[in-house]
């Protein structure tokens, strides 16, 4: 059964509270171009119709700047299994297998971390995970809240191959991408996807060749 890993597109919120910068023309173009030459095989192009034109990512020094990733424990959450932490932590290997200038590292506490994995018993809506990014008005993340439900919406408790597939969804969010159209893919929005697919790892190879910005 699939598990819904969020109806929704990720939420976000604009530090500066006006719309994401437009790229300058020459960017853009260039952009545009490279979308046209190599999005075929990717779902960067659905991405772009979900989020108005905007693209969001980290910013490329992060490369030498690993982001934290905060895994919070949380004993308090009815349904919270230890197996969850290794669970989101099995997930940000497989990010990082992708070879982005992005690398995930997984922080021991919260503090000054950019990325901080929360639990929930439940979340409203349908859905079973979500993550709130706040990005920079020229359209760098600067960081992401994920939250994470123990129980699906129909109230069953998330076994551990689900998590895999919930983690996966929600880290992909969590560095800019957006839901593909594609059922077999992890960042479609009823996933249950527990491995990567070669369309996830070019969606976000072609996201991180890409500046961020506004597109339209
Ligand atoms: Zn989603």
């Amino acid at each position: 059964m699939a598990t819904r890993a969020g109806a929704d597109a990720p939420s976000g919120t604009d530090l500066s509270g006006i719309s994401t910068d437009r790229l300058d023309s020459a960017a853009r173009t260039k952009a545009l171009h490279r979308i046209n030459l190599e999005g075929g095989s990717t779902y960067l192009p659905a991405m772009l119709a979900e989020n108005d034109s905007v693209l969001h990512r980290w910013a490329d020094d992060r490369a030498r700047r690993p982001l934290r990733v905060a895994i919070l424990r949380d004993d308090t959450v009815r349904g919270f299994r230890e197996t969850f932490i290794a669970n989101v932590a099995w997930a940000i290997g497989r990010w990082n297998g992708v070879g982005l200038p992005v690398w995930l590292e997984q922080s021991p506490d919260s503090t000054g971390a950019e990325i901080v994995v929360t639990w929930v018993e439940r979340l409203d809506s349908n859905r079973t995970g979500r993550s709130d990014l706040t990005w920079q008005r020229r359209g760098p993340i600067i960081k992401v809240r994920v939250t994470l439900a123990t129980h699906l919406p129909d109230g069953r408790p998330v076994q551990p191959t689900q998590m895999v597939a919930l983690a996966l969804h929600e880290l992909g969010h969590a560095i800019g991408l957006g839901h593909s159209p594609v059922r077999s893919d992890a960042l479609f929005p009823e996933t249950s996807a527990t491995e990567l697919t070669s369309r996830d790892r070019g969606t976000a190879a072609l996201l991180y060749s890409l500046p961020p910005g506004s597109l339209k």
